[in-house]
This record gives structure tokens, C-alpha cells and sequence, in this order.
């Protein structure tokens, strides 16, 4: 199937490891232009050179601290300034610490709502207008499959994706008309860095071997495994994509069945 993603001008954020960089690389593969930031512009260098190698246009790339709004304004001009315009624009951010609904703190709460809510609200009023006046773009957001189903132990998290994918929603259909698809891909338990620092501490946590954890962790997934980066990238390639046109306001779940509910 033909992606026609060719010479698209693609921002990914939070691309230097994990869902972003796999992200970035699956679009790579597409002919796309590419524009990737991280918080710094080192570990950067990896998902840079390999893209280098996937694509003929070319790859730009900037350091950025989400969570920052002095931080993001920079990068929106860096990208207006080496690329004009965004075609495609995926939102990633490494996720907030793991805490209870009763020990998350207030800073921690309002830091979660920059983090989550916040880089999402400042990058799309950014690049939408452009969006809307070439009559095409398409708005991905790295969510998580705790929309659905809210995972224990991860308060900040399961409180700012839902709001994040309603404001997906209800901006999904306010630019329908203009071309503009926006949508939520949300990953199950996908094998990336971060989720093997959080199954070292729950091993940590819990006692017990590194087999026995593992076994009874993916006997919840019917696939019976964890998924791969590349797996999710995949998915929101497709949904990047422009025989995509018709899908928006979207969760797409990329979770080996995980997930109970039908919706
Ligand atoms: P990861 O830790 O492997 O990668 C996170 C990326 O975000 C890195 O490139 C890191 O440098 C970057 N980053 C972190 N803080 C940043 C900041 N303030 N500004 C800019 N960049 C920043 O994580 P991952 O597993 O790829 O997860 C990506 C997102 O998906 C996270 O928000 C995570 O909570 C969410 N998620 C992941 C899974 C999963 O199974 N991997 C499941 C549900 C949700």
C-alpha cells in the first residue's frame, strides 16, 4: 500500500528512544522530511543517522524540553525556520513518575498537566493553521491504553491521557472539514526503556525472578507477549498516513488484545 507519505514535512517529539525514535524511523522509511527533537541534542545523534539512511529529504533536529513552554516556543520556530511547515505532527513526551492518586503531590499534578496536556495545547496551535490552510495534516498522539482502563500506580498518567484524548476528540471535529485528521494511538505494554525500568521495579517491589514477573505479566495479554516498538510505530505510521483520510477523533489500541472492553 501506498503510504503517500512521500516529501510530507513530519515532526515527532521525544524521538530519541522507544515509541518516538521507532516512530520516526517507520515514517523515515516513508520518504517523509523529517524533524525530531529530544531533550537533548546528543541522544539525538542514533535516530538522526539512521533516519539519514531511510530518507532522501532531509532531517532536521533540535533539543527541546517539553515541559517547558519557553522550550517549545524555541522549537516551534526552529521548525517554521528549517522546515516552514509541519504536514504531520506526532506528539510524544517521556511519561510522569509512577504514583497513587493520594501521594502525588501538587506540583506533581500540575507538572503532569504541562507535561501531558500542555506540550500537546502549544504545538497544535502552532502548526494547525498551516494544516487547515493546506487542506491537509494529520495530528498523532502517543497516549495509552489507561484511557480505557486506568492503571494502578499510575495516577498523573491515567488523569492527563483522558483529557489529552478529549481534547483530541472534540479538535478532531473542528478541523475535519480542513483535511485535518487528529487521533490517539495508545500502546498496551510495549518493550521499550521505560517499561523495563518500571518491570525492574516492580520485580524490586514484589521479590520473585525475572521469569515467574514475566509469566504471569503476559498471561494478561492474549498475545501472550509484549509488543515491539516497531509494532506500535507501524500503527501510527497507518494512521499518519493518506489512506488514513477517512479515520479521525480515534484511539487506535496497540495492546495484543489487552484491553477488555469493546470500545
Ligand atoms: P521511553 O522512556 O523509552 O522514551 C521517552 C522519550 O521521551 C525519550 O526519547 C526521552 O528522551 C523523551 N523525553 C522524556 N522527557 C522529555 C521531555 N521533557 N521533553 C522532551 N523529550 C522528553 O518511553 P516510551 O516507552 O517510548 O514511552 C513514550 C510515551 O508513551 C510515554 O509518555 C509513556 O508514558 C507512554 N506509554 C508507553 C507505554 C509502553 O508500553 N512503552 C505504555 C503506555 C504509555
Amino acid at each position: 500500500m501506498d503510504l503517500g507519505l512521500a516529501g510530507k514535512k513530519v515532526l515527532v517529539c521525544a524521538a530519541s528512544k522507544g515509541l518516538g525514535k521507532a516512530s520516526a524511523l517507520a515514517l523515515a522509511k516513508e520518504g517523509v522530511e523529517l524533524f525530531v527533537c529530544s531533550r537533548s541534542l546528543e541522544s539525538l545523534d542514533e535516530v538522526i543517522q539512521n533516519a539519514k539512511a531511510l530518507t532522501s529529504y532531509p532531517v532536521h533536529a533540535a533539543a527541546c524540553d517539553l515541559t517547558c513552554s519557553d522550550s517549545r516556543q524555541s522549537l516551534i520556530e526552529t521548525v517554521q525556520k528549517e522546515m516552514g511547515s509541519v504536514d504531520v505532527l506526532v506528539h510524544n513526551v517521556g511519561g510522569p513518575p509512577p504514583t497513587t492518586t493520594e501521594e502525588t503531590s501538587l506540583e506533581q499534578w500540575e507538572s503532569g498537566f504541562y507535561r501531558l496536556f500542555m506540550s500537546v495545547a502549544h504545538l497544535n496551535q502552532a502548526f494547525l493553521p498551516q494544516m487547515k490552510a493546506n487542506q491537509w495534516g494529520r495530528i498523532a498522539i502517543v497516549t495509552s491504553s489507561s484511557v480505557y482502563e486506568p492503571v494502578p500506580g499510575l495516577a498523573i498518567s491515567n488523569a492527563f491521557r483522558a483529557a489529552t484524548t478529549n481534547m483530541a476528540k472534540t479538535l478532531a471535529s473542528e478541523v475535519a472539514a480542513h483535511g485535518v485528521t487528529v487521533n490517539c494511538v495508545a500502546p498496551g505494554v510495549i518493550y521499550t526503556a521505560r517499561t523495563e525500568d518500571r518491570i525492574k521495579a516492580a520485580i524490586e517491589k514484589s521479590g520473585g525472578s525475572h521469569e515467574a514477573y514475566m509469566k504471569k505479566y503476559t498471561a494478561e495479554i492474549p498475545m501472550g507477549r509484549l509488543g515491539t516498538p516497531e509494532e506500535y510505530a507501524a500503527a501510527l505510521t497507518f494512521i499518519c498516513s493518506e489512506p488514513a483520510s477517512y479515520i479521525t477523533g480515534h484511539t487506535l489500541c496497540v495492546d495484543g488484545g489487552k484491553r477488555k472492553s469493546t470500545v
